[in-house]
């Protein structure tokens, strides 16, 4: 299918913000997107999100900001002259008109000749593999296969950007796994410029080049999966990418980006990722897989090491998930390559490059302060 979407070198939000009412719902979304990105927007619920794709959508204009593309402003555009295609939560299809003219319909407002509509009806229908159901109704579809065609509607206009709002959350586990592979496939294969708003972090981390975690109305941090997962920038993030355990802390002593913490009968070597000093309160980020259930005899040099007693014990296929208690009743969240039994007392390995060290505050870190913790590092 021939595409317009690399017809742009880049997109650029400047400044973008969005209220209602005295309430900022978005404020100041900064981000330039190269043509061919996949970009997801993450967060909880009510942190901008929706705000944020329907600003770029032109569903809701701006209260401050511009978008531009190659320099020139779209916000100032209807939404219909921004040739974006949008992919929303509940499908949106039109009940009466069959797959084919559901997906023709954006064509037909664009006045396409009618052979023209023929075939790129017929080559979007193709992508999205709905060949045999090309003359039913939305009704007679399953939730993937309407989900297909609302995909299939979006790209057919040969969008320039397609914007995707939650498009999974109505399916059933197996079909949404089904679906991301399939949005991975036709991303990679038409290499469209994309932006997806999910809540879901294991779908941004699976589908996205790079990933923009807000939360209430602000950016939290921008970056490529894999910075977002090892590195969260603050203990929001942390806690957003799975960092489930989250304790608060008492510096003792600091030694370039190492740091020793203490507190809840712990004392631990952890490293900061934001700088703190000695006697600081502090939060300490730890995945449970990094948190693991030392097997006997297992080497534990350089390594943190304490005892817990096991509370609870979830099979997860190949591991176990456990739950367990520190001596002074603290609950952890831990991995296991065995089952051990409730109640059983367990020693517990972490990495000291895997227990992050944040401020509680979400105040941001100062450029210097950054600086200053790299150069100790
Ligand atoms: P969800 O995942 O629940 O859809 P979201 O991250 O997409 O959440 P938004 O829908 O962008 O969040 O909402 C951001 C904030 O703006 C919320 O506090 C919400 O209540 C508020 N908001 C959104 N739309 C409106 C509106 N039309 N009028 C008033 N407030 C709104």
């Amino acid at each position: 299918m021939p595409l317009s979407a690399n017809a742009f070198g880049s997109l650029e939000l400047k400044n973008v913000g969005r209220s209602f009412g005295g309430h900022d719902a978005l404020v100041d979304l900064n981000l330039t997107i190269r043509a061919g990105e996949f970009i997801a927007l993450l967060g909880p619920s009510g942190c901008g999100k929706s705000t944020a794709l329907n600003c770029l959508a032109g569903l809701l204009p701006l209260t401050h900001g511009q978008i531009l593309i190659d320099d020139k402003r779209v916000d100032v555009l209807p939404s219909e002259k921004r040739d974006f295609g949008m992919v929303f939560q509940n499908y949106a299809l039109f009940p009466h008109l069959t797959v084919e003219k559901n997906v023709a319909f954006g064509l037909q407002m664009r006045n396409r000749p009618r052979a023209e509509i023929s075939r790129r009806v017929k080559e979007a229908i193709a992508l999205v593999k709905l060949e045999e159901h090309a003359k039913k109704l939305p009704g007679q579809l399953s939730g993937g296969q309407q989900q297909r065609v609302a995909i299939a509607r979006a790209i057919v206009i040969e969008p320039r950007l397609v914007l995707m709002d939650e498009p999974l959350s109505n399916l059933d586990a197996k079909l949404r796994l089904e679906m991301r592979t399939e949005i991975r496939r036709l991303h990679q294969s038409l290499g469209l410029t994309t932006i997806y708003v999910t809540h879901d972090q294991e779908e941004a981390l699976s589908l996205a080049d790079r990933l923009v975690v807000l939360r209430e109305g602000h950016v939290q941090q921008v970056g490529t999966p894999a910075e977002l997962h090892d590195n969260p920038a603050n203990w929001h993030v942390a806690d957003f990418m799975g960092y489930r355990n989250l304790l608060d802390l008492k510096v003792v002593s600091v030694s370039g980006s190492s740091a020793k913490v203490e507190g809840n009968g712990l004392l631990l070597n952890a490293t900061m990722v934001q700088p703190a000093a000695a006697g600081d309160e502090v939060r300490v980020a730890i995945r449970p897989h990094d948190l693991v259930v030392a097997r006997e005899g297992q080497p534990t040099e350089g390594r943190n090491t304490f005892e817990a007693t096991v509370s609870v014990v979830e099979y997860q296929g190949r591991e176990f998930a456990v739950g367990v208690n520190t001596s002074t009743g603290k609950n952890l969240f831990v991995h296991s390559e065995y089952a051990p039994t409730p109640g059983e007392t367990v020693r517990l390995v972490l990495d000291p490059a895997r227990a992050l060290v944040y401020r509680t505050s979400l105040a941001a870190v100062s450029a210097e302060e950054q600086e200053l913790l790299q150069v100790r590092g």
